[in-house]
């Protein structure tokens, strides 16, 4: 190959790809090329109009407990909106103000087509060029590849991430397949807008009990359920272990078949919010070796058959834990650029406060060895 454009091409301008590039940035590595297929932060402006970061801000970061939400040590999305909760609007502009801060290289609306291993680096195609790079980290997310194909007639539906805006949806009786925090949130603003909702879900996500919040609904959205069924009983019917099997439509409207037998009908297509898929599965499948349908990372979160590809974001797996919050997947911005500022022979000392501030954390017993668990019955009886 010849000489690189550049050290690291990092593909995806959202939190994951823009936070390895400040890490990155922190210890020198300067020759880095962000290629975005949209805009920065394209993922966030895309959300529905009404949906919030479910993972709270709070501007602390002088006391080394920085903004859950923050890509970097120094910056709050909290403090820069004076909000807890921010949009996916608000999220994209904090972003955007933190790539114009830094001067961080983004290239917008340059789509990575397909990626090529050389004997020394990568090759990324796009449109009309291609980039070599010795680097690559892989932070294309998951918002850009929901699930589409759950279940035969699962075209049918109305994909929940798509949707523009609750208010604009005609209808006021809704069937939402699905029980995490995507159906809850569709749930949640239907009913506030004085709609009927039945909720279908395989499992009962909002009956688990969980200390990992990438497994148990998130206190927000539990407070909001429960605002919700005071102020509008009986405007969401939570249907536990009904697995949707089928969704089928005729002149009357459609059905969403369930795994026992049932048909659950409505006039509108049902919501679909059965989660999303990965775009190292989508992307770049054949350069990352697979067990039981998950990727495996080495130590550092690279792949293991290519150890100069990383991956950054929320389909990172370590010890069966997903990291798929920012301040989770965040704690390893560090550790990637640690490891490629030591094969480009640079100082990494200059991470040791992201080391402080828990964007480097090496020791994975945070993934299994949760003590912080409080059995709720004993923190409730505690509440005066
Ligand atoms: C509905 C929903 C709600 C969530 N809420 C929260 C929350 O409240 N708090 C939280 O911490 N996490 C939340 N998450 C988790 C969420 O995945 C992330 O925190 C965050 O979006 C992941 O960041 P990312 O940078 O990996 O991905 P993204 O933000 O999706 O960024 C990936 C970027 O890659 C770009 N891209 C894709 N393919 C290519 C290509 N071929 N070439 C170039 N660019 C490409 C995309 O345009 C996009 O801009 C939520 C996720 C979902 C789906």
């Amino acid at each position: 190959m010849s000489e690189p454009t550049c050290d690291v091409a990092i593909v995806g301008a959202g939190p994951a790809g823009l936070g390895c590039a400040l890490a990155l940035r922190e210890i020198g590595v300067d020759r880095v090329t962000i290629l975005e297929s949209q805009t920065v932060g394209a993922s966030f402006q895309r959300w529905p109009q009404e949906m919030r970061l479910i993972t709270p801000s709070f501007h602390s970061n002088p006391f080394f407990a920085t903004d859950l939400n923050a890509i970097n040590p120094r910056t709050s999305p909290g403090d820069l909106f004076g909000t807890e909760h921010l949009s996916g609007q608000q999220y994209a502009a904090y972003l955007s103000a933190a790539v114009d801060h830094y001067e961080l290289p983004v290239r917008e609306y340059s789509p990575v087509n397909n990626l090529r291993s050389e004997t020394d680096g990568f090759l990324l195609e796009m449109d009309k060029e291609t980039v070599k790079a010795r680097f690559v980290i892989w932070a294309t997310g998951e918002f850009s590849f929901p699930d589409m194909e759950p279940f035969p007639g699962a075209e049918l539906c109305r994909v929940a991430s798509q949707v523009s805006s609750w208010q604009d949806v005609e209808g006021d009786e809704f069937v939402v397949i699905g029980g995490y925090e995507s159906g809850m949130d569709a749930a949640y603003h239907l009913a506030k807008r004085g709609c009927k909702v039945k909720v279908l879900s395989s499992g009962e996500p909002w009956a688990i009990d969980d200390p990992d919040p990438s497994v148990a609904l998130s206190p927000y959205t539990q407070e909001r359920l429960a605002r919700i069924a005071r102020a509008l009983p009986d405007s969401i019917e939570f249907l536990g272990n009904h697995e949707v099997i089928e969704v089928e439509r005729d002149d009357t409207g459609y059905r969403a078949l369930t795994l026992d037998g049932n048909a659950y009908a409505s006039a509108q297509p049902p919501i679909l919010a059965t989660g999303f898929e990965s775009g190292i599965k989508r992307q770049v499948a054949s350069f990352f070796e697979w067990k039981k349908g998950q990727p495996v990372f080495s130590k550092v979160d690279s792949s293991t058959l290519y150890p100069n590809l990383f991956y950054s974001g929320p389909s990172l797996v370590h010890r069966n834990s997903k990291f798929c919050f920012i301040y989770k997947f965040r704690a390893r911005f560090g550790v990637i650029a640690q490891e490629i500022g030591k094969r480009l022979d640079r100082d990494t000392s200059k991470l040791s406060d992201w080391e402080r501030r828990g964007f480097l954390i090496e020791d994975l017993d945070c993934c299994v060895d949760c003590k912080c668990d409080v059995n709720s019955s004993v923190a409730e009886e505690a509440v005066p």
